[in-house]
């Protein structure tokens, strides 16, 4: 099947479906099985040095995960794509595989909390060289590309200030330089925003959140040049990190909706922050939809939707927003986000609770502000239940 030509919500439900599944299922189905048997043995050692398809052991390739990565290969308009555990996983196993002593890699200060523990503690112990520069600086990053580096690494939208790079301008900056670019897609989805056609050489994911999409599975992704993605693989599938046949079988079920869920999810993301900005209880709200963010211009460019996930910050102290957040009705008050449910927390005691307040405020990240990541509910409700909670402080 070719998927050139199809759009995303037909790719999401066919992609990676196109063979006959066993007793004709019109549902990939789950293969738990961690060996594959061959009764030729020639067959097996021509699958096991790669001549011929097949499994061989589950930590390597599966067929339920072969589906899972083939949809996203897809959705991300990528030659190859390969498949973890979880988010980090992906992140870490793609940094540890492209990244050796001596080399140097150029990331922001923003990335997503654990990636940036991969930079600061991690990647330093082997002598990897780590430029963390102020997240919006294109001039610093661009400068610090041009130094010479082995890989730059970018989020955006970021976590949790929604920040937005020009995605183009550094991509293009790093080709010049010969620097392989990694971006982690998590925030915007294949729906919003597909890195590989501003020419990244890696796109990432945590699939535990919009791909997935309903908080019941771990897992995570990358998808892009086939030599990359190879390399990737060799180093997961000794390292161990692989996603579980039962995980994928999860996160194959939500992509097939994904589409659906992340229009309704911008739609109520965009709604929700015009609200909010209107609202005399709310210093501040970040979303790149609002024309009022710094980079909208930058947004529309390379976003089809801005996302489900927007911050705010109130007015008050800590006291206000815990009696805000306690006040919610139509919100599980958790870490995460992406799910179909509406997710809301702090930073402060979610994604950068391990910082102090001193290195929150250096991140432009204020003690008052609440990630809130929309739900598929109705947005009419979602704003009621907003008011309310505010009115009640
Ligand atoms: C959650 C997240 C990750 C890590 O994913 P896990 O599945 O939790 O390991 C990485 N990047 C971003 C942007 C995330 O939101």
């Amino acid at each position: 099947m070719d998927f050139s030509k199809t759009k995303s919500g037909t790719a999401a439900v066919w992609a990676g479906e196109v063979k006959p599944f066993a007793e004709g299922a019109t549902t990939p189905p789950v293969f738990n099985s961690v060996t594959f048997a061959y009764d030729n043995i020639d067959d097996w050692f021509d699958s096991a040095v790669g001549k011929k398809e097949g499994h061989i052991y589950s930590r390597n390739t599966n067929p339920t995960v072969a589906v899972f990565e083939e949809k996203m290969r897809v959705l991300e308009h990528a030659e190859a794509a390969t498949s973890f555990a979880t988010g980090m996983a992906a992140v870490s196993n793609t940094l540890f595989t492209l990244l050796s002593p001596g080399d140097r890699v150029v990331s922001i200060k923003d990335s997503y909390g654990g990636t940036s523990k991969i930079f600061m503690d991690h990647l330093p112990r082997f002598n990897v060289d780590v430029m963390l520069c102020e997240t919006t600086d294109h001039e610093q990053l661009e400068s610090e590309v041009q130094k010479g580096c082995k890989v730059l690494y970018l989020e955006s939208p970021t976590n949790p200030t929604l920040k937005i790079l020009d995605l183009h301008r550094l991509i293009q900056c790093a080709k010049e330089a010969g620097t392989v670019t990694i971006v982690d897609n998590t925030f915007a989805t294949p729906i919003n925003q597909n890195p590989i056609l501003l020419d990244a050489d890696l796109v990432l994911h945590s699939a535990t959140k919009f791909l997935g999409g309903h908080s019941d599975a771990m897992g995570g992704i990358i998808c892009g040049r086939k030599e990359l993605v190879e390399e990737v693989f060799r180093y997961r599938e000794i390292n161990g990190a692989s996603l579980s046949a039962a995980a994928a079988y999860y996160l194959i079920r939500g992509i097939k909706t994904l589409e659906l869920r992340i229009l309704r999810q911008n739609e109520n993301a965009l709604k929700i922050a015009q609200f909010l900005s209107k609202h005399p209880k709310i210093d501040e709200v970040y979303y790149p939809g609002l024309e009022s963010h710094p980079a909208h211009t930058i947004a529309r460019q390379q976003m089809t939707g801005f996302g489900g996930v927007l911050g705010f910050s109130l007015k008050g102290g800590f006291d206000e927003v815990k009696a805000f957040l306690t006040n919610l009705q139509f919100a599980h008050r958790a870490a995460s986000l992406g799910s179909v449910s509406t997710l809301v927390g702090p930073p402060k005691t979610t994604s950068h609770v391990e910082m102090t307040e001193a290195q929150r405020k250096k991140l432009g990240i204020p003690e008052t502000l609440v990630r809130y990541s929309t739900g598929i509910e109705n947005a009419e409700d979602l704003l009621n239940d907003l008011d309310n909670a505010l009115a009640m402080i």
